[in-house]
């Protein structure tokens, strides 16, 4: 059976203004894959090459994905999205087929951007990631093989995202490969009131609701927090009156009780 089935080429629906924050990001994504993938010509005039692989690194619910769905969706391409730990046991004893498959879908499809998600469990240089490390080899040494046979200047361009920046093999980082790196901060509180902005925009607050208050009292909080801090502010609301018209800040307040950072270990990256 071929695993190609299983590739799904998704048109992700996030834009940059689902983003908070970020700005650099953004920027930087825009640079290294939209103007490639979009204006390949003129980088050919001016004899830029653009990077072949970009890595995002950063905590773990701070926007990596989001990032990646957005500018493949910003650069009106495609999206193959492969979980690292998918690659070892989603085809099992096929691995390195599926990589060629993965590649060869992309091409077919293209402009498309593939995201290696979580993919310090399939590079990890101390081979202790997948388990087998024989197949975390070979996975790699495909994935190596795949990119390096890859031009320049392509409709296909490829993202990977860690939280472990440290364990990954070095082949994967040289020149040629994954050799742009993008640092995707933890929020700081212009950046916690922008994820606050983007989350509650379809929520009727009530004018006792200040997000400027919320974003400097998150400190430590990520995207995937003040996420879960919206939508409990809402949940308790309704918990007290299936009726009610709006959020308060006490539900706010509540909500900030209740969901605490679930990660805090910028200093490892
Ligand atoms: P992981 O390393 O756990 O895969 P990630 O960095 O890829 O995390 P995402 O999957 O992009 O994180 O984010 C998880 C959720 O958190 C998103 O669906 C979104 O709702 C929210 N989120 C994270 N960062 C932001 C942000 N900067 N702006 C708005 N929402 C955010």
């Amino acid at each position: 059976p071929s695993a190609l089935r299983e590739i799904l080429v998704q048109i992700p629906d996030i834009g940059w203004n689902d983003i908070g924050g970020l700005d650099d990001a953004k920027q930087e994504l825009k640079e290294a894959i939209e103007w490639p993938l979009k204006h390949p010509e003129t980088f050919e005039k001016f004899g830029v090459k653009p990077p072949k692989g970009t890595l995002l690194f950063g905590s773990p619910g701070t926007g990596k994905t989001l990032l990646a769905k957005a500018v493949a969706n910003e650069s009106e391409a495609n999206f193959i999205t492969v979980k690292g730990p998918e690659l070892l046991s989603k085809w099992v004893g096929e691995s390195e087929k599926g990589v060629r498959e993965i590649f060869r879908k992309a091409r077919q499809t293209a402009p498309t951007v593939i995201f290696f998600d979580e993919i310090d469990s399939i590079a990890n240089a101390r081979g202790d990631g997948g388990g087998d490390s024989g197949v975390t080899q070979r996975v790699v040494n495909q994935l190596l093989t795949e990119i390096d046979g890859m031009e320049e200047l392509r409709d296909v361009a490829i993202i990977a995202a860690t939280n472990r920046p440290d364990i990954i093999d070095p082949g994967l980082m040289r020149p040629g490969r994954f050799d742009r790196h993008i640092k995707v901060e933890n929020p700081n509180e212009k950046g916690r009131l922008a994820i606050f902005k983007v989350h509650s925009k379809d929520m009727p607050l009530a004018k006792d609701v200040k997000l400027e208050k919320l974003a400097k009292n998150t400190d430590g909080y990520v995207g995937a927090d003040i996420e879960a801090v919206c939508r409990e502010a809402a949940m308790l609301t309704l918990r007290d009156n299936l009726e009610a018209e709006e959020v308060t800040m006490k539900y706010f307040n509540k909500a900030m009780e209740k969901v605490k950072p679930a990660y805090n270990s910028e200093e490892t990256l």
